[in-house]
């Protein structure tokens, strides 16, 4: 009888994938080096090496891409088909630095690696498989191609400036050695969201302006009327999200009510615009208006909305016309973010200003640092859900890449 093939456990996996960082042999000398190998870190280093450059990738995690991994749920929404800046929070910066041609530019990069993919609604784009591994595999095999050294297990604590470049501080997570260093004559910081936090010594060496991280695409610590038994149930609602009585953005979608408060796509994307105090407006028959609403709603409002939730509503409101006048219109007051350490993205990091968009190099008034490069989510950029924070990742990454190698082939 054929035996059923064993997956090796999690801590197996591990200490093989140690194993294969610890041998790894990283130059002491390099043109480019890229702290961080997450989306726009990878797509950085692909486009220094195949422009001549050697590159390292420093990544802290023992293995490369595994943010990209638990995206879109495990399904990659790699990008959108209708891209836009002035989706970002920093519209300027961002328009600057992806230009006309950024959609174009970010597939043709993918269908170079020899990824396929489709479109779902709201121009989501994933890759065919519907596997975040598909695209993190690509850009992994790419990069080794391209002859990059991915030197995993290897966190950057330090960056000082020396006569040609920098002095790279590296803490590796094996052996009886702690730290190593090595030469490049440039940086890329793509460490993401958070990496730059308060207390970081990668982030006083830098001696640049950061803005203090806060997470935002994340669900919303609420004050509602409906009872927290209503956790798990979702709605098709149009959300309103208003601050002193004044609309300040609105969205259609699902909402999920949780324990303390809601969460859901819709409710991620406002997050990036709530503060406490704000007030989400729920109409949950965002399809019917109030006259209609009320004749059919007449004698129950089963037909009309999920029946669990429709009895919640009545058992709160005591008849079933003060119950629609709730569903038209249910408020819930923001009290701050929740489950923030799930958040998908976080607000803050370097601040763009600091950084020319042609280029993505420090700009030589902002650093004491010479040749000091950035992209991803390390710089002050978010935008929604939908595929726009990977798009904004990769294309960033070019560009780095692409000026990086420029730099050091002078
Ligand atoms: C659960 C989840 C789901 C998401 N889903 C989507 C989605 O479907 N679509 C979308 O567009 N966006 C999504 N995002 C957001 C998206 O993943 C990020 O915006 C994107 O990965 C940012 O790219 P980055 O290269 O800046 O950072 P990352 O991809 O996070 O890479 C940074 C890398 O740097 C490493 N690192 C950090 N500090 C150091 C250091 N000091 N030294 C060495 N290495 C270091 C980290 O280990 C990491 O590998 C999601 C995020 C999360 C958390």
């Amino acid at each position: 009888m054929a035996r059923k093939e064993r997956r090796p456990s999690r801590a197996i996996e591990h200490a093989r994938l140690l194993e294969a960082a610890k041998s790894v042999h990283v130059p002491p000398q390099v043109d480019v080096c890229v702290a961080g190998g997450g989306a726009g870190g990878l797509v950085a280093a692909i486009l220094a090496a195949e422009r001549g450059a050697s590159v390292v990738v420093l990544e802290r995690d023992v293995e490369c891409g595994r943010t990209i991994l638990a995206t879109g749920n495990g399904r990659c929404n790699f990008a959108n088909a209708r891209l836009d800046p002035e989706l970002y929070n920093e519209p300027d910066f961002v328009r600057d630095v992806c230009g006309d041609s950024w959609l174009d530019d970010v597939l043709g990069f993918f269908a170079d690696c020899g990824l396929a993919w489709e479109e779902e609604a709201e121009g989501r784009l994933y890759p065919l498989s519907r596997q975040a591994a598909s695209v993190r595999n690509v850009l992994v095999s790419r990069a080794r191609r391209a002859g990059v050294t991915l030197a995993t297990a290897r966190e950057v604590v330090g960056l000082r400036p020396s006569k040609d470049g920098f002095e790279v501080t590296v803490r590796e997570a094996f052996g009886p050695q702690g730290t190593s260093c090595l030469r490049a004559q440039v940086a890329i910081i793509a460490t993401g969201g958070g990496s730059l936090a308060n207390g970081n010594q990668l982030c006083s060496d830098l001696g640049m302006p950061i803005q203090p991280d806060e997470p935002v695409l994340c669900p919303l610590a609420c004050e509602g009327l409906l009872p927290p038994e209503l956790d798990g149930r979702r709605v098709r609602s149009e959300v309103t999200l208003k601050r002193n009585g004044r609309v300040l953005q609105r969205r259609h979608g699902e909402v999920l009510f949780r324990p303390y408060g809601l969460s859901g796509i819709v409710v991620f994307d406002l997050s990036r615009f709530a503060g406490a105090g704000d007030v989400l407006e729920l109409d949950l028959l965002p399809g019917l208006d109030a006259v209609r609403a009320e004749k059919l709603g007449r004698d129950t409002l089963d037909g009309l909305l999920d029946p669990i939730v429709a009895a919640s509503l009545v058992a709160h409101a005591g008849d079933l016309r003060r119950a629609l006048g709730l569903a038209k219109s249910l408020p819930y007051r923001v009290t701050g973010p929740a489950e923030a350490n799930r958040a998908q993205v976080t607000r803050g990091g370097l601040l763009v200003n600091a950084f020319d968009p042609r280029t993505l190099r420090a700009k030589d008034d902002a650093s004491a640092m010479a040749r000091l490069y950035a992209c991803g989510e390390a710089l002050d950029v978010d935008g929604p859900c939908g595929g726009y924070n990977l798009a904004w990742a990769w294309k960033s990454g070019m560009v780095a890449g692409t000026a990086a190698a420029k730099e050091t082939s002078r």
